[in-house]
């Protein structure tokens, strides 16, 4: 866990205000040599503001990079406008270039994969959005693996994992608290998304510590339910929260029980997903991407509901 904030706290703050540090600081000898590192801050700036966990740190952060990243840029323009274009250097500079290179091209591309993951894709099924009174943060969500891990999946290809933002734009009370209930989503009532039938429910399984994951009951505490003809799964719920039971006609609004922190999360989050098929295709079927009140949400959307 450890390991994980500090590498949080690198790439989230120290990579980007480091390579700002350099483009506000530093006289180029030529243009050429100002272009490398002009890309490499844009590059990993795209990257990092599209695909980084801003409701760890605080969101916003986010906000905070691109203004200095502009600032930097724009002044070393300025502080580098009268340098030539190119000047022949000693063979060892062609090492420089090659790193260069290979780094503009590595998060250019993750950026790349990134600003595609927002992209929606067609044929969206229409839900209600299933938490009321907060600020929410999508935290796995989109259209590529580097925004929404689930995409490696077939089934829960477009699922959502959702956490509550309060006090600075964070999810939690600390960056990565080990107690599920410092999770400011924890506790929080889920409402049913859409009308239809309760066709699943497990509502025993306990919450645990967030180091710890049930590999053998991945979606914890869950409800599927029946909609037109696709499966809406609910999951990571509070033991005992559920409020419906099998057989039970809901309707959109409706409560259905609490978020928790059961089965194989690392922290409390509501997640959702839905799959086409029947009722006995339960994680067998392709995931179905999902408009929530028209918007197909993605890493850092925020949604805020009164
Ligand atoms: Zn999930």
């Amino acid at each position: 866990m450890l390991g994980q904030i500090l590498g949080h706290i690198v790439t989230h703050l120290v990579i980007p205000f480091s390579i700002y540090g350099v483009l506000w600081r530093a006289r180029f000898k030529t243009r050429v040599d100002w272009l490398f590192m002009g890309l490499i801050s844009l590059c990993y700036t795209v990257y990092i503001y599209l695909s980084g966990r801003w409701d760890w740190l605080g969101y916003p952060l986010r906000n905070v990079l691109l203004l200095f990243f502009a600032i930097s840029l724009i002044r070393s323009i300025f502080q580098n406008r009268a340098i030539p274009f190119f000047v022949p250097r000693l063979p060892a500079w062609n090492f420089v270039y090659f790193i260069q290179t290979f780094v503009i091209l590595l998060f250019g591309s993750l950026a790349f994969f990134a600003f595609q993951g927002t992209q929606p894709p067609p044929d969206r099924v229409s839900l209600a959005f299933p938490l009321k009174h907060g600020t929410f943060y999508v935290a796995q969500g989109g259209n590529s693996a580097i925004l929404n891990y689930h995409h490696l999946s077939e089934s829960p290809r477009f699922a959502l994992d959702i956490t509550r933002l309060q006090d600075w734009g964070r999810r939690a009370s600390g960056i990565f608290p080990g107690d599920p209930t410092h999770y400011y989503i924890y506790g929080d009532t889920v409402f049913s998304p859409c009308d239809g039938v309760v066709f699943v429910v497990q509502d025993s399984l306990p919450d645990l510590f967030t180091n710890q994951v049930d590999t053998a009951h991945i979606a914890g505490n869950y409800v599927g339910i029946r909609f037109e003809q696709y499966n809406v799964f609910l999951a990571h719920l509070q033991p005992y929260s559920i409020q419906v039971k099998v057989g039970d006609t809901v309707r959109v609004g409706q409560p259905l029980g609490r978020v928790g922190n059961s089965g194989a999360t690392s922290e409390p989050v509501l997640h959702i997903h839905v799959e086409q098929g029947s009722q006995a295709d339960i994680l067998s079927r392709p995931g179905v991407p999902i408009a929530f009140n028209g918007r197909f949400l993605v890493r850092n959307d925020r949604v805020v509901i009164p």
